[in-house]
């Protein structure tokens, strides 16, 4: 089951965690005995599976994230989908179409839903702007 969000409120701060801390992690204060407004609340899971969300801007964790998680350390990816779930997206080895690995992240909607005429064009777009010269890691100005 996908884990929930869980946000509190301290320090005059929103906070968002996958689970719930003894302390607070912004100033270290013990979080017990805290005031009811500041009551911790799930939130619904803020991921969605990139391969079936189109013309969306992606991030998840990096590739060399073993556990492609979202710890709060890792470093993170970005990628844009095409109409067909491809993830296009820029490693050392230059360009990449991804079928799959990228079921578990943030998306970004990059078109609005009644851009019909960009909708159409989006993966020419796309495959014409990635094939450029300046994704190849081989070349410098
Ligand atoms: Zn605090």
């Amino acid at each position: 089951m996908e884990r929930s969000v869980i946000r509190l409120s301290h320090c005059q701060k929103e906070i968002f965690c996958f689970s719930l801390p003894d302390e607070c992690p912004s100033c270290g204060e013990e979080l017990r005995g805290s005031r009811l407004q500041e009551a911790p609340v799930s939130l619904p899971s803020p991921f969605t599976d990139g391969h079936k969300s189109s013309c969306c801007l992606l991030v998840a964790p990096a590739h060399d994230n073993l556990h492609r998680d979202f710890d709060g350390t890792s470093d993170l990816h970005t990628g844009i989908s095409n109409t067909k779930g491809v993830v296009y997206n820029y490693t050392r080895g230059g360009v990449r179409r991804d079928q799959s690995g990228w079921e578990r992240c943030i998306s970004v909607p990059l078109v609005r839903p009644d851009m019909f005429h960009l909708l159409a064009q989006w993966d020419q777009y796309l495959d014409r702007f990635s094939d450029g010269p300046m994704w190849d890691p081989a070349w410098h100005r």
